[in-house]
């Protein structure tokens, strides 16, 4: 029964294909990698802002993990995605810069209603990301290392970067 189904379905399903042009199949090296939560509600907006404010008109290493930042302050995913950077991202992919972006309303964090106002969850992304800034740049000193979180606000999501008082305020 299985079969005749399958064979239904290859004869009538239409065959979805992306052009040559659009593969880049000799562009084998990007200019970033970019660490970001898996949360579906995010996944166009995230990849727009990086297509859009972190390397224009470029692709990218999009590395997804719940939580983002929140891997690199322990372990088992921490080694795992310092290995990933390491001997993917740069050996193979060349990148110079490593972007890690957090968000509103994280399940990895609680969701918004585990903090008590949104100054709170603020506060937390903050201070995990300038840890996380941190520890990437004495891991990876060769590399531009960018950390921010992205807020919904009423008029829709914003992406905000660390900057380096914001930095030096929480080290
Ligand atoms: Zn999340």
């Amino acid at each position: 029964m299985n079969s005749s189904l399958n064979q239904g379905r290859e004869s009538t399903m239409p065959v979805y294909r992306i052009s040559i042009e659009e593969l880049r199949m000799d562009m084998h090296e990007c200019p970033g990698a970019f660490v970001s939560c898996i949360d579906p509600r995010f996944l166009s907006a995230d990849y727009k802002f990086a297509r859009h404010s972190l390397w224009p008109g470029q692709d990218f290493d999009h590395i997804k993990l719940p939580g983002a930042g929140i891997n690199f302050l322990k372990n088992p995913n921490r080694d795992m995605l310092i290995a990933v950077i390491r001997d993917v991202c740069m050996k193979l992919h060349h990148i110079k810069d490593l972007a890690v972006v957090n968000h509103w309303d994280c399940g990895a964090y609680g969701y918004s209603r585990n903090f008590a106002s949104a100054e709170a969850e603020e506060k937390r992304h903050v201070t995990d990301l300038a840890i996380v800034h941190a520890i990437l740049q004495k891991e990876f000193p060769e590399l531009k290392i960018i950390v921010g979180y992205s807020k919904l606000m009423p008029h829709g999501l914003e992406y905000h970067l660390l900057q380096d008082i914001d930095l030096e305020k929480v080290a």
